[in-house]
């Protein structure tokens, strides 16, 4: 089998009302589909992060890629991806979507699941977290969170909903004081549930350890990210060694795995295909956390139904994946497959069918491509109601 073409799309699909986090806002979606194309009529479907860079990646790629047989991974990923271009020129997101599509590739060509061609499946469903955030009003005027209050509100919605057990609080937008007020609330009307913070490295190691003592005796699952880089998060494990730490912002690459676990700070590393450069590179981090002892969580980066499909199928397959997956689904109104992922019990199932298990609805795809012509985001995605915002790190 042969590949003989790569074609993407750039799509944007609103969400309920726009997400708020330490550097920016999510005013919706926005994410490249990826087709590869095979001389056995096979097409095989990846997603990847937006942005003109990604698309002149996948540019790039593309010509390297043709006459290539999908089934020969690791030749395809140091012939076009080893790890200093991934590392140096940053090619991994885009690469990351092509793998994707060539195990989706895989899968279809076997009539198997991408969880049966990566070594098989230990669970049939993912549990995931309910990922909150601080939101601004949507076109409608609904929709808002801004304190503790609608924080707690909309969380019972969430869980009566989809049956969520773990909460994670995106945090970093508002004052530490006001965080750790809606924390204490949401472990006060949710006593049982497993509830995490993130609020994306926005503070200073003081103010981290401030959080972390006042926070002592509400049970947090982990505190992922307080600081930016591996000497200040070694510096809040040495000064609150009682706290959980989790990361994907210190750590987010193979090669930051090993330095990271013989730091002896973290406890948790969030996994992401993406980051990872794939399904295949990210099970690989994971089998690495299960030797050295480290907890495996994973990552989410607002994705669409392929990628949606793309972390299932690696949590389904990666054992010691054992921590609620996040996810930005469940804000998503729509998405470009046929049918949508629902959440029962908090939790997904695992695709069954060849491949990724998603199939492209077209018509969605024209609509949601229309729309990013309207409404593009970058990488980074923009805050119009604090123009000219500079945002420090740490801030507070
Ligand atoms: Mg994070």
């Amino acid at each position: 089998m042969k590949i003989t073409d790569i074609r993407w799309t750039r799509a944007f699909i609103p969400i309920e009302a726009p997400l708020r986090y330490s550097i920016g806002s999510h005013p919706g979606f926005s994410r490249i589909i990826i087709e590869v194309d095979t001389d056995e009529g096979i097409t095989g479907l990846g997603e990847c992060y937006t942005g003109n860079s990604r698309e002149g990646q996948l540019a790039d790629l593309k010509p390297m890629l043709i006459g290539e047989d999908p089934m020969n991974l690791e030749r395809i990923r140091w012939k076009v991806a080893p790890p200093s271009s991934v590392k140096l020129f940053g090619y991994v997101l885009a690469y990351a979507g092509i793998e994707f599509a060539l195990l989706d590739i895989q899968g279809k060509a076997l009539n198997r699941p991408v969880c049966d061609v990566i070594g098989g499946k230990i669970r049939d469903e993912v549990p995931f977290a309910a990922y909150l955030f601080y939101r601004y009003p949507n076109a409608n005027g609904e929709g808002e969170i801004c304190n503790a209050e609608q924080m707690v509100a909309y969380t019972e919605a969430l869980i009566a909903k989809h049956g969520f057990k773990t909460i994670k609080y995106k945090n970093g937008v508002l004052p530490p004081d006001e965080e750790i007020d809606t924390f204490i609330a949401l472990r006060k009307q949710f006593p049982k549930h497993r509830i995490r913070l993130d609020p994306n490295a926005v503070w200073t190691v003081t103010t981290a350890v401030d959080v972390a003592r006042r926070l002592h005796d509400y049970n947090m699952e982990y505190l992922e990210d307080p600081v930016w880089g591996m000497r200040a998060m070694q510096r809040v494990n040495a000064k609150a060694p009682w706290v959980t730490l989790a990361s994907n912002m210190s750590v987010f690459a193979f090669e930051d795995i090993g330095p990271t676990v013989m730091s002896d700070v973290l406890d948790v590393v969030l996994l992401d295909p993406h980051w990872y450069g794939g399904i295949t590179r990210a099970k690989l981090a994971g089998q690495v956390c299960e030797a050295m002892g480290v907890d495996a969580g994973m990552h989410s980066g607002a994705e669409f139904g392929i990628s949606q499909a793309a972390m299932l199928h690696l949590a389904a397959s990666t054992a010691n994946l054992t921590l609620a997956a996040d996810s930005h689904y469940h804000h998503l109104v729509d998405d470009i497959i046929t049918g949508r992922f629902e959440y029962k019990n908090g939790a997904m199932k695992v695709p069954v069918g060849p491949g990724l298990g998603v199939t492209l609805d077209r018509d969605k795809l024209a609509k949601y491509h229309e729309l990013s012509n309207k409404q593009e985001m970058g990488m980074w995605s923009d805050d119009p109601r604090r123009p000219n915002r500079v945002i420090t790190q740490p801030k507070w």
